[in-house]
């Protein structure tokens, strides 16, 4: 079993790696493919975003059978995510989850607009996950932030994260009890499109 420190390590060791352009392609090669075909344990889940420029494996330099990960634009939690990570936890005893969202995030920008600027039409799929990310971030807009929508933009990112991390915590009454007991860590974290790099939140 890998605790929350060990894999929050190996994360952030994977990272480095990508960032500094080391990654290491054994990680999806055939060999590790059929180590990992009849059994596997990834040693922690990834609450992602959909933007194609932050696919978890990559940028955590991680292979098959490493990361459970869930994707879906603006890092949001839905009962099905909450249930995609009670299943990983329960299976593979899981004790590191991640929230991770990105700079720039089209999904929090989305939101903003929403928000600037009503009576926009959105098709009922796009408004729920806008519903869903709004309500961590119009208070910004209550702030001296208003009047500067790239700072604005990326606090209302790091505010979804956060919000992501406390839904997962008290969302779930399996997850809750893990947490309280140490037996499992919710981390937010935010990737920067352009160095590539994770920071950790907490
Ligand atoms: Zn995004």
């Amino acid at each position: 079993m890998i605790d929350p420190a060990q894999a929050l390590r190996r994360l952030q060791e994977g990272n480095a790696r990508f960032v500094n352009n080391l990654r290491a392609d054994a990680l999806a090669s055939p060999v590790r493919r059929a180590e990992v075909a009849d059994n596997h344990r990834p040693f922690a889940v990834i609450l992602g975003c959909s933007d194609a420029r932050v696919p978890a494996e990559i940028v955590f330099d991680q292979g098959l059978g490493d990361l459970f990960v869930i994707r879906v634009a603006g890092n949001i939690v839905t009962p099905s995510q909450i249930g995609s990570i009670e299943f990983a936890v329960e299976r593979f005893g899981v004790q590191l989850v991640v929230v991770l969202g990105h700079s720039r995030c089209g999904a929090i920008d989305a939101t903003l607009e929403a928000l600037t600027r009503p009576g926009q039409a959105y098709s009922p799929g796009l408004r729920s996950i806008v519903d869903r990310v709004r309500p961590s971030i119009e208070g910004l807009l209550q702030t001296e932030l208003a009047q500067d929508r790239s700072r604005l933009w990326q606090e209302a990112v790091r505010a979804n994260i956060r919000a992501s991390v406390n839904q997962l915590r008290h969302g779930s009454e399996l997850l809750e009890r893990l947490v309280l007991a140490g037996k499992l860590k919710v981390a937010g974290a935010e990737y920067a499109l352009d160095s590539g790099e994770v920071a950790f939140l907490d």
